[in-house]
C-alpha cells in the first residue's frame, strides 16, 4: 500500500491532518484520493503523535 507509506512519511513532517499534511501526501502519493477511503480504517492512529 503506497499510500500508506507516503501517509506515514507525511505524518514525519506534519503531526496532524491539516492541509499541508495532505498536500505533502498528494506530492508523495498522487493517488491517494482514492486511498483515501483506507483512512477511515486507520484513523486511530493519530494518537501515536498525540500521545
Ligand atoms: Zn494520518
Amino acid at each position: 500500500m503506497e499510500y500508506v507509506v507516503a501517509h506515514e512519511v507525511a505524518h514525519l513532517r506534519h503531526m496532524n491532518h491539516s492541509p499541508s499534511f495532505w498536500a505533502l501526501v498528494e506530492f508523495l502519493c498522487p493517488n491517494y484520493e482514492v486511498a483515501k477511503e483506507w483512512l477511515r480504517l486507520h484513523g486511530k492512529h493519530l494518537y501515536r503523535f498525540n500521545a
